[in-house]
């Protein structure tokens, strides 16, 4: 692996966020001389006599005045986050007080660390692999019980693990296949051509599964992308009022995703759900006809959850099978919502939905709902159906994957190992599939950082990490 990103100076960062109204801020060092910076302007016990894991009570001085009492956390290396000294300094949460102390620190030697240097640091002394890294971000970035929960279960490994057994399987097979060919002559097989195909496929099939968990994975991290649409009156903002109304209060903005139009975001169950370019929707004319159906087509390809409103008194059946067919594409999951079911008759299921239900029920949907949209009773039904339709019961339980980095190594990793499939059965030998097989572990590695990382890749990666993290 690659030093020459992490050098041996010892940097400084704020750990916490700045202007917050929080009580304390932590200022962390780490590196070489960590302890030794510290202790210069540290008026306490000798910090360099001090025990691993250990906290001290001192003020923090410069040429004799006090700035702050503060306590220093200890943590020697390789028993820290980045397994190099670490001192954590617990001061009062001023701007002016944070500034001088890192000001000063930096003058007796720290430097000043870049964005996610500290786990750059982490990663580089094999503290944590890349995926976990990564998702240290992901984790701070986390917004809701679903993300949490994604982000957590990768720091603490969830997709390393499984990644890393079946390369280590990988490896000892291409070792076998590689030492075939110091007996070529003799025409022997060390790998167990059986066994190995085996193994190429359990590979494959968790590789599959991570690559389809990334749409689940994406959409919990960044919103379920949904689109309310249906014919003028059919109560489509009645509807998101209604939805969003109920949830106001915890009602909040997705930091970091850009948008053009109007979104309004909902927390069910832990999973945000964005309503599509909602502008025209929460005051009326965003109708079929209003925005025509290019325009509602346009807003059914951003979804990955489409409601289709309608009602019986104002619609026929053939309206909206023949427009549910044309907003159809594969992987958009369509919920049919029968709206106005207070009006008379309207609790019972009747000739137009048996004729919808016949002609969308499988190959379209499979969900058709009746609400009173009016009615926020009626309406909650609807949360469940929106929660379960992204909740695929098969990614119960299994690793999702929300990196973009991922899911194009996996692709590559997928790829790759097609080709030592094809390899295999068109009879190549040991050396060149060992070739081919050398390709599908270096995109595997990638995922991990097993392998000499592209300085650039990790510059990106870490990067985007805030400064202090
Ligand atoms: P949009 O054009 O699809 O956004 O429809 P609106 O939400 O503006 O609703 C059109 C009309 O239908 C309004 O007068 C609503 O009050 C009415 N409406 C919406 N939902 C219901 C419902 O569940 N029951 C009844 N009786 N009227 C409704």
């Amino acid at each position: 692996m690659s030093t020459a990103l992490i050098s041996s100076d010892t940097i400084i960062a704020l750990a916490t966020s700045l202007g917050t109204n929080g009580a304390i801020a932590v200022i962390r060092l780490s590196g070489l001389e960590a302890v030794r910076i510290t202790n210069e302007v540290f008026k306490g016990k000798d910090l360099t006599k001090q025990a691993s894991h250990t906290i001290h009570f001192g003020t923090i001085r410069d040429d004799g005045e006090i700035i702050d009492e503060v306590l220093v956390s200890l943590f020697i290396a390789p028993h820290s986050y980045t397994k190099e000294d670490v001192v954590e300094i617990s001061t009062h949460n001023s701007k002016y007080i944070i500034e001088r102390i890192i000001n000063l620190l930096i003058k007796k030697g720290a430097r000043a660390a870049n964005p996610g240097e500290f786990t750059l640091r982490a990663f580089m002394n094999g503290g944590l692999d890349l995926a976990q890294a990564e998702a240290v971000a992901d984790l701070i970035a986390s917004e809701n019980k679903a993300s949490h929960e994604v982000a957590m279960n990768q720091m603490r490994g969830g997709i390393s693990n499984k990644l890393q057994e079946m390369r280590d399987k990988l490896i000892n097979f291409t070792a076998l296949l590689e030492l075939e060919l110091d007996f070529s002559e003799e025409d022997v097989e060390f790998a167990d051509r059986e066994q190995f195909q085996a193994l190429i496929t359990e590979l494959k099939t968790h590789i599959y599964r991570l690559i389809d968990s990334f749409t689940y994975g994406n959409a919990i991290k960044n919103g379920v992308p949904v689109a309310i649409i249906g014919k003028p009156n059919a109560g489509k903002s009645t509807l998101l009022n209604t939805l969003l109304d109920e949830e106001r209060a915890i009602v909040s903005d997705i930091a970091g995703t850009t948008r053009d139009t109007i979104e309004e975001t909902l927390n069910i169950d832990g999973i945000t759900f964005r309503f599509i370019d909602t502008a025209g929707l929460r005051d009326t004319e965003d109708t079929i006809e209003a925005i025509g159906v290019t325009k509602a087509k346009e807003k059914a390809k951003q979804a990955k959850v489409l409601l289709y409103m309608y009602d019986e008194f104002d619609n026929t059946a053939e309206e909206v099978i023949n427009q549910v067919k044309s907003l159809y594409f594969d992987g958009l999951k369509v919920i049919l919502v029968r709206n106005k079911i207070d009006r008379k008759g309207g609790y019972f299921e009747n000739v137009m939905d048996q004729a919808i239900k016949e002609a969308l029920f499988t190959a379209y949907t499979d969900t058709l709902v009746a609400i009173s949209a009016k009615d926020a009773d009626s309406v909650r039904p609807l949360k469940d159906i929106l929660v379960n339709a992204i909740k695929d019961s098969q990614l119960e339980g299994q690793q999702i994957i929300t990196n973009t980095r991922h899911l194009e190594a996996l692709q590559l990793a997928y790829d790759a190992l097609e080709q030592v499939e094809f390899g295999m059965a068109s009879g190549l030998p040991g050396d060149l599939l060992a070739h081919q097989v050398r390709t599908a572990l270096r995109h595997i590695s990638s995922i991990t950082g097993d392998i000499d990382i592209d300085r650039d890749i990790l510059g990106t990666i870490f990067g985007k990490f805030c400064i202090g993290k």
